[in-house]
């Protein structure tokens, strides 16, 4: 039975050597495999996985590599499982941990800067410098689990307690998953973005992260809050997450002139940039107003083609996202432990962890219109169950 030194477990908290855990092989090869369950070290805690949520950025991973980084590299046949956005049970406590107990649920963030670096000095530990450096000789504290480190596709996983966000026993598995979903959104308006009550915002592309973005700009107080997509189920959905007007880009030829018509004419204060489509930074530094603000939160392939001289002139702020620094994802949490926002609209099929390569394709390619697709190492094999 698991008992490491100077790790605190329960006798109500049972926990095996080993565990299932999925690895990937080469791109886009994952296998289901034994592995030992890991260590918490100090300022650590053991995590039973209850829900782990496929991420875009999972796909990227599993395919193409970036941004994981394995032991200074790409992340192929180095024995890594990815996973970065998931939630559980405090299962062990590492040495010295008395911030939380054996049995608590929590969510966790992705990140654990090195704590040490000017960025991780700032609170943005998201965009620590120390990225990676955690392999061979070199342990500068750095985890970005799913990233740098082991994820959440296995039925354990070390988290530093930086990371973790209590949440409360109404919530479900799968919406403690999304508070992480939520908290990106939190730092892109607030922390990084410098979002008041009142301001006006453009979410472009109704993936988890642009719905989710919608609802807490909404709870945020933004006015209005544009939502710009051509799937009309998600169409929906935004406007059931309260946002003012949902714009089905499909039907309108010219979509900034569309967004500038709902705001008076004028262009918006903020652009959450969330679809990754070829023109749509373009299409974003058009959006907003003089001295706007847009923030890029997709991964394009292909290099974008955009009006330098308009974001000049203009004033225009351009910045890029990194998951969820500056504790964002505690104040995302206080939202939904006030239902401010109903995150479980956005998740819609929930899979046995066994059946991963399932839970992907269903995500990948939008099966059934998937979008948040969750799954539970608990679940039964037999037992699937598609959200409303
Ligand atoms: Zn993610
Ligand atoms: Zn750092």
């Amino acid at each position: 039975m698991y008992a490491p030194a100077g790790v605190k477990t329960s006798k109500d908290f049972p926990i095996p050597d080993s565990m299932k855990a999925w690895v990937l092989g080469g791109p886009g090869e994952l296998t289901l495999k034994d592995k030992p369950v890991p260590v918490p070290k100090r300022a650590e805690v053991l995590v039973r996985i209850d829900a782990a949520a496929i991420c875009a950025t999972d796909l990227e991973v599993i395919y193409q590599g970036p941004p994981a980084m394995i032991q200074g590299g790409l992340p192929f046949n180095k024995n890594f499982t990815p996973g970065h956005e998931y939630m559980g049970t405090v299962a062990a406590l590492g040495p010295g941990v008395d911030e939380y107990k054996v049995g608590q649920r929590v969510a966790v963030e992705i990140h654990a800067g090195c704590g040490q670096c000017k960025r991780c000095r700032e609170g943005m530990y998201t965009s620590c410098h120390n990225y990676g450096l955690n392999y061979g000789d070199v342990d500068k504290g750095h985890r970005a689990n799913g990233f740098t480190t082991d994820g959440g596709f296995c039925e354990y996983q070390v988290n530093s307690i930086n990371t973790l966000v209590a949440i409360q026993d109404d919530m479900s598995d799968e919406e403690g998953a999304l508070v992480v979903t939520a908290g990106t959104a939190m730092y892109a308006l607030t922390e990084l973005g410098g979002l008041v009550a009142g301001e006006s915002v453009v979410v472009s592309g109704a993936g988890p992260i642009g719905l989710m973005t919608v609802a807490v700009a909404k709870a945020l107080g933004a006015q209005p809050v544009i939502l710009t997509e051509m799937r009309d189920n998600r169409l929906k959905i935004a406007l059931e997450l309260g946002a003012d007007y949902a714009v089905n880009i499909s039907k309108e030829p010219d979509v900034v002139a569309a967004v500038k018509k709902l705001n008076g004419g004028k262009g918006v204060d903020y652009v959450v940039e969330c679809s990754a489509a070829s023109k749509a930074v373009n299409d974003a530094v058009h959006m907003v107003n003089r001295g706007g603000k847009v923030c890029l939160a997709a991964f394009t392939h292909d290099l974008a083609s955009v009006d330098i001289a308009h974001i000049v002139s203009n004033n225009i702020y351009l910045y890029g996202i990194r998951g969820e620094g500056k504790s964002a994802v505690h104040r995302a949490e206080a939202f939904m432990r006030q239902k401010r926002f109903d995150a479980t609209k956005i998740h819609t099929h929930t899979f046995p962890l066994a059946d991963l390569p399932t839970a992907i394709r269903y995500a990948k390619d939008r099966v059934d219109d998937a979008i948040k697709v969750v799954v539970k190492a608990k679940l039964d094999a037999a037992h699937k169950v598609a959200a409303e």
